[in-house]
């Protein structure tokens, strides 16, 4: 984890650099990898009650420094100190739940002339590339599916949040045999060189999808298998008898909580044409109600956008939203301080088409789309290039189960949105990725299976001889 060279790493809510971390050189990472390889073998001989147990200390050591990991977590990332606390918890928690996880290895023919087994074993050394949206969250959840699984690893996190992934990274040098746990720093040139290294046997990634397709380029050489976790456009359909109170506070909840940089954010709603004024006054007074601030200000709900490109991309909606029609019931503006902070806002005015509510905005602002025939906007969800997450509301739920089956989503919700849970497998489909994240579905992920056939002996029959 010693670079020769630093970068400065910036505080969004002042837009002025607060710290250095190293980055990797090429020798580095080669380093890396190589004690990763040279762990691997031992590391999966141990077991997995053992290799629990290491997590579950990693899990420890991460509550017992929850105040100052949230605190590296805020500076860098921006959200308010209370969610970054809770980050980090989750991140124990999501640990300790995944750890819990065996992959059995399973007899499908027992029969008098053959034993045909499926047998589970490690894929080897893991490198994974994590996003700024949820650094120290994101990041555990690849540490805990490769290792319990017997896989080493080589993890980087993002240049704009490394901090509290590195002092991860610190804590584990005293908890995982050496090489286990690799943590390198480094920005889109470190990680184009881990995609295209030939020291790994999978890829883990987390972050755009223009970015999950040049790793996909350039890991395509090696055939190795890949998790790409992508952007999403993630849409929720309020049908008209459902509850545009439940929606408003999924919306508020999901697509203004961390500025909307959340993947499975909902990004833009569809309301029947008779309640779209009801969904905007309502979603409109939520986002009105945020206090925005510097995460540390006390009563703070709010933090900045995390950087200066992200913070450019929503202002840029926002400006062509306004320019194409788009009324904005709430918000609209960014503030007049330093730091990249922008308004809660809520657009409506907008259709398919325009860019707010065809384009994934990764930011705190919501149109609502009014709509006549349900089956259009399953036809226009359809066709778009996404399908991370949706949801429907409504009082039906039957009817609500039937329009969610409808729509190519890799997870669809009926009255709530984004449900997460790490013993939930996490599809990836279309652009927002490929593989299956979290449960057991996930943790094979890191495994390759292997098929073996034993020719069993005849039976010994008696006198035969
Ligand atoms: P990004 O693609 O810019 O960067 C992500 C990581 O990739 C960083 O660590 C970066 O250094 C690295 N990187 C950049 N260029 C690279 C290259 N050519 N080769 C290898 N690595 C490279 O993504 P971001 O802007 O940090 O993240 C935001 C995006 O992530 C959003 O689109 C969001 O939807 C997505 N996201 C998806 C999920 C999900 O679960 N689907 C979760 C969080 C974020």
């Amino acid at each position: 984890m010693t670079g020769a060279a630093f970068e400065e790493v910036i505080d969004p809510s002042t837009a002025e650099a607060f710290e250095l971390y190293p980055v990797a050189t090429a020798d580095e990472l080669d380093r890396a990898v190589g004690a990763a390889r040279k762990a691997q073998p031992g590391w999966a001989a141990l077991g997995w009650d053992a290799r629990a147990q290491c997590l579950e200390q990693l899990a420890d050591a991460i509550d017992a420094q929850t105040d100052w990991l949230a605190t590296l977590h805020t500076m860098e990332q921006g959200m308010p100190f209370s969610q970054s606390l809770l980050y980090v918890s989750v991140a124990a928690r999501r640990i300790r739940a995944m750890a819990r996880y065996r992959i059995a290895d399973r007899i499908l023919i027992d029969a008098q002339d053959r034993r045909v087994t499926e047998r589970w074993h490690p894929l080897g050394v893991i490198a994974a590339i994590a996003p700024w949206n949820g650094p120290l969250l994101l990041g555990m959840m690849k540490v805990v599916t490769a290792l319990i699984c017997g896989n080493t690893i080589v993890l980087k996190p993002s240049e704009l949040t490394p901090l509290s992934t590195l002092e991860i990274g610190r804590l584990g040098l005293d908890l995982f045999p050496a090489g286990v746990f690799n943590v390198v720093g480094g920005g889109r040139e470190t990680g184009a060189a881990m995609a295209a290294h030939p020291g790994f046997d999978k890829i883990s990634f987390t972050g755009s999808t223009a970015t999950g397709l040049a790793i996909a380029r350039a890991s395509a050489q090696f055939l190795r298998p890949m998790t790409l976790e992508l952007g999403g456009n993630d849409a929720a359909i309020l049908l008209p008898d459902g509850s545009a109170d439940a929606l408003v506070a999924a919306a508020a909840g999901t697509g203004f909580h961390n500025n909307g940089q959340f993947c499975a954010a909902v990004k833009r709603i569809y309301a029947p044409a008779s309640m779209v004024d009801e969904v905007a006054g309502k979603l409109a007074a939520l986002a009105n109600g945020f206090v925005l601030g510097n995460g540390f200000e006390p009563g703070v709900t709010m933090g900045p956008i995390q950087n200066r490109a992200q913070f450019d991309k929503v202002r840029a909606f926002v400006a062509d939203a306004k320019a194409v029609g788009g009324c904005a019931v709430a918000g609209g503006a960014t503030l007049d301080r330093p730091g990249y902070f922008m308004q809660p806002t809520v657009f409506t005015q907008l259709t398919d088409g325009h860019r707010l509510v065809d384009e994934e905005q990764f930011g705190p602002v919501i149109p609502i789309v009014s709509y006549d025939d349900v089956d259009t906007v399953i036809s226009r969800i359809n066709a778009g290039p996404y399908g991370l997450t949706g949801s429907i509301w409504t009082a039906d739920l039957d009817h609500g189960e039937a329009i969610a089956a409808r729509i190519a989503v890799g997870s669809a919700a009926i009255n709530r949105h984004a449900a997460f849970d790490a013993v939930v497998p996490f599809p990836l489909i279309k652009q927002s990725g490929m593989g299956i994240d979290y449960a057991e579905e996930g943790l094979k992920g890191t495994m390759r299976m292997q098929v073996m056939t034993t020719t069993l002996p005849p039976p010994d029959i008696e006198g035969a001889a």
